[in-house]
């Protein structure tokens, strides 16, 4: 904790703890409707997994970065803020690298695996998972069959394919999706995601469709507007470290100030819901819940070059490789921009391993990975930049939390469930795109919802005093106490 004095904020109806979407959508909303509030962010910006940085003379983007056309919450918000959206396809050929033989592959066809059989079997496995994604409610997943949250996807997919090259491909499509590897994730959730992102055919295809559009400007863009909106109610770089609830109120204690209010909408991932200390502490499920939602892990890797001298040879700047670091490739320039951009994805095992690599041993691994896919150029960027999600200290990953076998159950129910006054929101608790930007949105809408009638229902900050005036809520609330609101 930050030594100095913790300043104390005038009481508010609503505190909300993190300004990435989900909290400044929920803090926007509150105040839409009347209700006071405050927003304390523990990094010294907005955005949360969201982050746009400037390289080599243009605009990266570290985070969250695509949308697509059925994702109409964010795309909705970003038509309020005056944030707008251009298209991301550029036409080529895609590489294919396989057992160390490069190929290429035009798109909408099949990749050219060393085994003729890969593309019908791993299409066969996505048929499958989609059928049964189609009895999943995808609202209530925790009211399925019972043994799909007993499974990873990994033994899913031992049982569904043979060979080495549909493995292979399977693996990389859920790797690119989640940042993890079939191992780590309960079978129910992927089923749950694709039934609740309109049960596309298969996991491409739900990134296909959720990544046609990016935003002028980069996605932090819309949490800044969203901040400058609430100017002065947003603190940064105070981290939240304990909160105190009884029957006259929350309190929240930060590193800069500490606040009381009716309620608090605690909107960072599960996985850091558990390292805020609660007063009364959580129910069990809560804090289980927090237990079994590990982070994925990425780290999201940019070379800036010139020009994007790979669309000479016809290519789209797509790899897909069995060998990394960078498994996924794509082309990230910004039309009308000279310079080309190379983004390349570190995922899942591979992050975690390479996370552990000193920095410039990791660029020239990168380099060398594009130089593979595209060409020598590749080898010179005019800038380079990469975040490791993994070390940042408020995400400790990403993209987003992902459910482990037994998650579901057991503790999906309380994803979204009020205790007492304290509110959840973020991607992870999003019933439609959970995971993406559009998730958090949907969450922070719901959390804002929840507290606004929580708080029409009686559930607001009472200072109580005693005879004299005095304000007997003002010490520390009573240990035990629990909150009347939800
Ligand atoms: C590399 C990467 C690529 C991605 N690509 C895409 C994409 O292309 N499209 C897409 O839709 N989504 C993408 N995502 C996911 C998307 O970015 C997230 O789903 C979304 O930004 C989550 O928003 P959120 O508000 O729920 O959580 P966050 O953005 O994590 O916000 C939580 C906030 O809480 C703060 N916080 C944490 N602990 C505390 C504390 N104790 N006290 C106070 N504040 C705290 C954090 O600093 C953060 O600002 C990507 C994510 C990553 C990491």
């Amino acid at each position: 904790m930050k030594g100095g004095q913790v300043r104390e904020e005038p009481a508010v109806d609503a505190v909300v703890v993190g300004a990435g979407l989900a909290g400044l959508a929920a803090a926007r909303g509150l105040e839409a409707a009347g209700a006071s509030v405050l927003v304390v962010e523990a990094n010294g910006r907005v955005g949360g997994r969201t982050m746009t940085r400037r390289i080599g003379g243009v605009s990266v983007e570290m985070g969250g970065q695509w949308v697509g056309p059925g994702q109409r919450r964010i795309n909705a918000l970003a038509e309020d803020l005056g944030v707008e959206i251009f298209p991301t396809e550029v036409p080529g050929r895609t590489v294919f690298h396989e057992r160390g033989r490069r190929s290429e592959y035009e798109e909408g066809g099949d990749p050219p695996f060393a085994d003729p059989g890969a593309a019908s079997e791993v299409q066969e496995a996505f048929e499958a998972l989609s059928r049964l994604a189609a009895e999943v409610p995808a609202e209530t997943p925790w009211t399925a069959e019972k043994a799909w949250d007993g499974q990873t996807l990994e033994t899913w997919k031992l049982g569904q394919t043979r060979g080495a090259g549909a493995r292979f491909y399977f693996d990389l499509a859920v790797e690119s999706l989640y940042a993890c590897e079939p191992r780590d994730v309960s079978l129910l959730g992927v089923l749950a995601d694709v039934a609740s992102s309109g049960g596309f055919g298969g996991l491409f295809e739900i990134e296909a469709s959720a990544e046609e559009h990016r935003f002028v400007g980069g996605a932090q863009e819309l949490s800044e507007r969203m901040a400058r909106g609430l100017e002065g109610r947003v603190v940064l770089g105070s981290p939240v470290r304990r909160i105190l609830q009884n029957d006259a109120g929350v309190l929240v204690e930060s590193d800069v100030v500490s606040v009381r209010a009716g309620a608090v909408v605690v909107s960072v991932p599960p996985a850091l819901r558990g390292r805020i200390e609660y007063e009364p502490a959580l129910p069990a499920v809560h804090d289980g819940l927090s237990q079994r939602m590990p982070m994925g892990a990425v780290i999201k890797c940019h070379a800036v070059y010139d020009a994007p001298f790979w669309r000479a040879s016809g290519l789209n700047g797509r790899a897909e490789s069995d060998t990394g670091p960078c498994k996924i490739t794509c082309d990230n320039s910004t039309p009308g921009d000279d310079a080309g951009v190379l983004t390349g994805f570190i995922l899942g095992s591979d992050a975690r391993r390479w996370g552990q690599s000193p920095a410039a041993e990791r660029k020239r691994a990168v380099l060398e990975c594009f130089a593979r896919f595209f060409g020598r150029e590749a080898l010179h960027p005019r800038g380079y930049a990469e975040c490791d999600w993994g070390a940042e200290p408020y995400a400790r990953g990403g993209y987003a939390g992902v459910p482990a076998p037994g998650f579901f159950l057991d503790h999906g129910p309380a994803l979204q469930e009020p205790v007492g006054r304290i509110h959840w929101a973020g991607t992870e608790t999003a019933t439609r795109w959970n995971g993406y930007m559009d998730g958090a949105v949907e969450s922070g809408h719901r959390a804002a919802r929840g507290v606004l009638s929580a708080l029409s229902a009686g559930a607001g900050y009472h200072p109580r005093t005693d005879s004299d005036g005095r304000d007997l809520s003002r010490g520390r609330p009573r240990v035990g106490a629990t909150g009347t609101g939800g």
